[in-house]
């Protein structure tokens, strides 16, 4: 079905055509007329499934034909992780929402940044991205309310669940209008996100993309089995020689991403590491420039690629690989995206090879493992 069919306005479908989404995915022709509708949304669905689209879409053409709400009191508020995320998913709402006659503030809030700055810009804004513990600081100051909201969107509810936002997010719901739309995407249903299904959602509709292994069958996969010292060089041969321009390469810890990332420069690859050790505007300028291709290389640890969403993401390669094949299957999925199949490459040295047994055993497939000792690696 196309996106014409789906009950979205002629602006929305011309900047569909300008960001060149040619047809809906599957996530998206269920919940937009649902959520049009009225409906209470279930999604089980990865990132990269097209949630994102699925849910800002319809909100911004529901904004649109809303009662103007008092100043400061949002009409749609959506609950993420991390920052990143909640800088990636505003943009969508910024990209759609720029081409519609009736201008929507959106805007993206999260902790680890001063508060003042996003206190005073809060005027105006109908449409709230945020993680759960800035969100209720800002409701404590009084720059913002959430007696009057609209819809309310729990995105990637297992994560904020996760990393123990759930005191929070019980909070932020006591204060909520008992009347509303509530939109909840989840990448699997744990018992714990039952229950808030079970609390929050009225009748929902309920929409399951089983993905992880679909992209699988989308990825090549590669290993090079390679001896410790030859890690690093390898890494650089594999960039250089198969003219990579735009690699994620993971690591399991910060010093490491650091250090990667270190050695790459000192032999000119453009690289940088986003870690949890570096400061916000660190990581957001690390994460434009990749995006834009002004560096080939983006650096990970795997906390800091969750939510990382690119469109085009040709390369990933594990420099290390993670402890559990659930992360495997995490870092490769973001190559076999979309329509693009990508490429995931493991480097595994000799005390790696058990636990990469394992991961693959996991994910139910055989990797071909080279042997790179032949490769001449110097000068790299
Ligand atoms: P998400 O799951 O929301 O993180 O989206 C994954 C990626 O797919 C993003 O880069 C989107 O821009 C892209 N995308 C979403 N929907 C479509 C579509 N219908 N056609 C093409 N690309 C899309």
């Amino acid at each position: 079905m196309p996106f014409s069919k789906l009950g979205l306005n002629a602006h929305l479908l011309h900047a569909l055509v300008l960001q060149k989404y040619e047809q809906p995915y599957p996530i998206q022709s269920q919940a937009i007329p649902a959520i049009l509708n009225g409906k209470d949304i279930l999604g089980i669905a990865q990132t990269g499934s097209g949630k994102t689209a699925a849910y800002v879409l319809p909100i911004l053409q529901l904004v649109q034909n809303a009662v103007a709400l008092k100043n400061r009191h949002m009409f749609a508020l959506v609950l993420v992780p991390t920052r990143e995320l909640a800088i990636q998913v505003n943009e969508v709402f910024t990209v759609f929402g720029n081409t519609l006659p009736v201008k929507t503030k959106s805007m993206a809030v999260y902790g680890g940044v001063s508060i003042n700055p996003q206190m005073i810009k809060l005027q105006g804004v109908e449409i709230l991205v945020a993680t759960p513990g800035r969100l209720l600081e800002l409701i404590d100051s009084k720059a913002l309310y959430l007696t009057d909201l609209k819809i309310l969107v729990l995105d990637e509810a297992d994560k904020m669940l996760n990393l123990g936002f759930k005191e929070e997010m019980t909070k932020i719901f006591s204060l909520l209008p008992y009347i509303r739309q509530n939109l909840l995407f989840s990448a699997t249903l744990s018992d714990d996100v039952n229950n808030i299904n079970q609390l929050l959602l009225r009748d929902p509709v309920i929409i399951k993309i089983e993905e992880e292994t679909n992209t699988i069958d989308l990825i090549k996969q590669r290993a090079y089995f390679v001896s410790e010292e030859r890690r690093g060089p390898l890494l650089r041969y594999l960039i250089k020689h198969n003219g990579m321009q735009q690699v994620l390469v993971f690591t399991s810890s910060v010093f490491q991403a650091d250090l990667v990332a270190d050695k790459l420069r000192i032999n000119s690859i453009k690289a940088e590491a986003i870690h949890s050790k570096k400061s916000m505007g660190a990581r957001t300028d690390a994460l434009k420039k990749f995006k834009s291709g002004k560096i080939r290389v983006l650096v990970a640890t795997d906390l800091m690629a969750r939510g990382i969403d690119i469109k085009f993401l040709p390369y990933v390669i594990n420099y290390e690989l993670p402890r559990s094949p659930k992360d495997y299957i995490h870092r490769i999925g973001r190559t076999g995206r979309a329509e693009s199949p990508g490429e995931a490459i493991s480097l595994i040295c000799p005390e790696d090879q058990h636990h990469f047994k394992i991961i693959q055993k996991k994910m139910g497939e055989w990797v071909t493992m080279i042997d790179s000792a032949d490769l001449d690696l110097h000068g790299y």
